[in-house]
């Protein structure tokens, strides 16, 4: 081991072009590629369209579309419990999800005025009063549903994706937060139009369901490239995952 400083801290590092997140990114960047593209030429092709899809500076800067900050998703990472008389009432009664739920609802899908999801259809602020009402309507107080983080497909938070069929680990579906922004998983889904599983009526709630995931561009992007992986036209992928993104930041504004 050297003591000089000048080895130990190189330049690109101390001026930020490596950061940790951006070598997080380049992992997943690295892991994706090797499962999409199991041929070198495609890979290699593969990789150098995402990195300069990430690097291409086309997004201006602005706080809240960074990527998240690990501080910020460990705060994030899981939602506790909000109520504990919540936690507290379930030792009595299991409750049902829709809080204005009655028996004659049995078996039926959710009624559209007991979905919650953010007002404008693209986020809502965490902890804000707009996420504060959602208590009246759903027990979660949290967005009927969530993400598939593997297919980006919308359903009921807590229940496994009927999309992606992995017996081992078959993945949820999750509630995003980019920053203190809660995402609208639908809005998410039709971007890169995945589908949507609908609620039922008469879902119990049991606090375990409720998870949240940082959800930032890189992962849109990661996301993106998984949806149309298997596109053999690279003008055409490049194109489609470029729009993605875009449609992403519109969405953040
Ligand atoms: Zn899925």
């Amino acid at each position: 081991m050297s003591a000089d400083p000048s080895v130990a801290f190189p330049s690109y590092v101390e001026d930020g072009a490596l950061n940790e997140p951006r070598l997080q990114s380049l992992a997943d960047f690295v892991i994706t590629t090797l499962s999409l593209e199991p041929d070198p030429e495609n890979a290699r092709s593969h990789f150098l369209l995402l990195l300069s899809s990430s690097w291409a500076g086309a997004f201006p800067k602005k706080p809240n579309n960074q990527e998240t900050k690990p501080s910020e998703s460990k705060e994030h990472k899981k939602r506790k419990p909000a109520d504990n008389n919540i936690v507290q009432n379930m030792n009595d009664k299991r409750m049902r999800m829709v809080v204005s739920y009655t028996g004659d609802q049995r078996g039926n899908d959710i009624r559209v005025e007991d979905v919650v999801r953010p007002k404008n259809k693209r986020w809502a602020e965490h902890g804000g009063e707009e996420a504060k009402s959602w208590r009246r309507q759903s027990r979660a107080g949290c967005p009927t549903y969530g993400s598939c983080q593997q297919c980006m497909r919308s359903g009921p938070v807590g229940m496994f994706c009927n999309a992606c069929n992995k017996p081992e680990s078959q993945p949820g579906y999750v509630v995003l937060v980019n920053g203190d922004k809660i995402l609208d998983s639908i809005t998410l889904a039709n971007i890169l139009n995945q589908g949507h599983e609908i609620a039922k009526a008469d879902r119990y709630f049991t606090p375990f369901m409720v998870n949240e995931e940082s959800f930032g561009n890189t992962n849109m992007l990661l996301a993106a490239s998984r949806v149309y992986g298997n596109i053999r036209e690279p003008e055409i992928k490049e194109r489609l995952i470029l729009e993605a993104r875009h449609s992403f930041y519109d969405m953040m504004e």
